[in-house]
Order: C-alpha cells, then sequence, then structure tokens
C-alpha cells in the first residue's frame, strides 16, 4: 500500500466509551499523520490537541428556499411536485425542506428563492502533533454528514500535500448518516465499546453498518473490568463475526481528570495509556501505516 495514504477511524455506537480519549492516545503516538475530528457536535478531540494555529471558513449546508408572496401567482405546481411535502397553501415549512430545489425549477414566476446559509465552521489548525482538520455545525443547523464529508476531504488534500502517510479520524458516535459519511475512504475502524448490554447492542448495530461497507474493523472494550463476563462475550462476538479482537481496557479512574486537564492518556504513562499504545501498535501491525516514518512536518 505504500504511495496510498491509509485512513484510520475510530467510532463507538454511543458517545461516552473512551472513543476520544483511544483517538488521542493514538494521535500522540502516530507519526506522519494528519488528524480529523470528525465528531462536528461535539469536537473534544481538537480540544485535546490544543491547536496553535487555525484557518477558518464557514461551511454552507443545504440551502434555504422561500417563496417570494409578492412574485407567486398560487398556482400550486410547487406544492406539487414537492415529494417531500415541505409546501403547504404556498408556504415552505423549513424544517421539512430537504433542499433539492426542484420547488424552484417547476415555479414558472420565478417566485422561488434560493438562500445560501452558514451552518458550521471549518478550520485547519497545527498543533504540537500534526494538522488537525476539525470543525463544527450549529446549533439547529440540522444534518451534519455533508460537513463530515467535507472535512474528510480536507483531510486528504492535507495529508496529499504534506506527504503524511495516514489519516487518523475521530468519528461522530451513533450509526447515523454523519457516521456513514465518515466511513467513506476508510482503510480500518477502530471500534470502542463498553461491557454493558447497550453497549454490546450498540456495539452490534455499529459491525452492521461496518460490513454493509466492507470496511475492516477491530473491537476494543473499555472498562472491561467492570463486567468480567460481558467483555469476553463481546470479544467473541467480534470474533465470530470476522473482526479483529483488539482487546481490552480495564477502568482507569485516572482518565476522566487526566482528559478535563487535556492530558492525553498515552503520554501519562497510566494504564489505560499504555494499554492504548499496546492496541496502537496492534493496529499497525494489522496494515495501518502510521508510525513508521517521521512524524508529519519533520
Ligand atoms: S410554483 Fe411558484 S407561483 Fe406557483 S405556487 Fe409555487 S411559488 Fe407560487
Ligand atoms: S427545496 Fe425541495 S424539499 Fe424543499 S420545498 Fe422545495 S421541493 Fe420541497
Amino acid at each position: 500500500m505504500s504511495g496510498t495514504i491509509r485512513e484510520i477511524l475510530v467510532l463507538s455506537g454511543k458517545g461516552g466509551t473512551g472513543k476520544t480519549s483511544l483517538a488521542a492516545s493514538f494521535a500522540a503516538l502516530a507519526r506522519k499523520t494528519v488528524f480529523c475530528d470528525a465528531d462536528v457536535e461535539a469536537p473534544n478531540l481538537a480540544i485535546l490537541l490544543e491547536p496553535d494555529e487555525s484557518r477558518c471558513e464557514d461551511f454552507h449546508g443545504l440551502p434555504v428556499y422561500r417563496i417570494d408572496e409578492g412574485k407567486c401567482t398560487r398556482c400550486g405546481r410547487c406544492e406539487a411536485a414537492c415529494r417531500f411535502h415541505a409546501i403547504q397553501d404556498c408556504r415552505i415549512f423549513p424544517e421539512s425542506c430537504e433542499g433539492c430545489g426542484v420547488c424552484a425549477i417547476v415555479c414558472r414566476d420565478d417566485a422561488v428563492v434560493r438562500e445560501e446559509r452558514v451552518t458550521g465552521r471549518i478550520l485547519r489548525s497545527s498543533t504540537r502533533l500534526g494538522t488537525l482538520v476539525h470543525g463544527n455545525i450549529l446549533p439547529g443547523a440540522g444534518n451534519s454528514g455533508k460537513l463530515v464529508s467535507r472535512l474528510k476531504e480536507i483531510a486528504r488534500e492535507q495529508a496529499r500535500s504534506h506527504g503524511a502517510g495516514a489519516i487518523l479520524t475521530d468519528g461522530p458516535p451513533g450509526i447515523g448518516c454523519p457516521v456513514i459519511a465518515a466511513l467513506g475512504g476508510v482503510d480500518y475502524v477502530l471500534a470502542v465499546t463498553e461491557p454493558t448490554p447497550s453497549g454490546l447492542h450498540d456495539l452490534e448495530r455499529l459491525l452492521d453498518l461496518v460490513a454493509h461497507f466492507g470496511i475492516p474493523a477491530g473491537v476494543v472494550v473499555n472498562k472491561s473490568d467492570l463486567k468480567p463476563e460481558l467483555s469476553h462475550r463481546i470479544r467473541e462476538t467480534a470474533l465470530r463475526r470476522g473482526r479483529d479482537d483488539l482487546g481490552e481496557i480495564p477502568f482507569d479512574p485516572s482518565v476522566p481528570g487526566d482528559i478535563a486537564k487535556g492530558r492525553i492518556p498515552s503520554e501519562t504513562g497510566s494504564p489505560f495509556g499504555r494499554r492504548a499504545e499496546n492496541i496502537f501498535h496492534e493496529v499497525l501491525r494489522r496494515g495501518a501505516d502510521m508510525g513508521r516514518r517521521g512524524r508529519h512536518g519533520e
């Protein structure tokens, strides 16, 4: 795979599983890697990597459409054409509008107005660990999948322009549209879970999604010693489904305090950090080309 950029994505079926703690630990160990925080509703990797300089640009999401009452002849063509039923009585209801623009096409009176809107921010930052691409979606701006796709495109541009061999992405939680966007072009998914019944359930749904896209994946059980039997079951599930069992991380009470102080576990020498380092090398062993050359920027 030399010459290609390897893309590693860290995911979890839901938030709060230790996903970002692990992604940040990997970031501190990786070399020649561009980082991407695709968790645009809670970009915590960006907080941990402490950007010292950022270039910021607006992100434009779906355009909004409105009807100019002064031009509208109330012919009803737009309402009949809108398959999302977002138009009633010559009014567009933004919460139902998918921004397809069909109403503007069918209107013969030029009464449908398209307006661009800023729905988020994109940042390209330098950090002590390398280049970070991140951003955030504005509250109420709706679906963030398009922003996630854009962040990944920029991360690839950055990796190419800096000659980086890998992109490490901290993905959004869950299995929704932003996660699907984050999966595009990924070489390996690292799924982090906790040993709870809901953790197993969420993991299974996530692995279904990853399998749908045919992406290799491995599973890590965080806080494994809190429920050893369930941890064992999760690891068996991973293997039964043809996924890599990347091991367990026992509960480490020092992690929340370290994270709150902006300390990355793999740099503190904490038990979590040491396990994260083992897992990082295991991921490398399985073909992710991070850490084999000089640090990005050197
Ligand atoms: S198609 Fe144009 S003119 Fe007709 S109802 Fe819709 S906005 Fe008004
Ligand atoms: S842009 Fe599409 S979804 Fe929105 S009101 Fe027009 S036709 Fe309906």
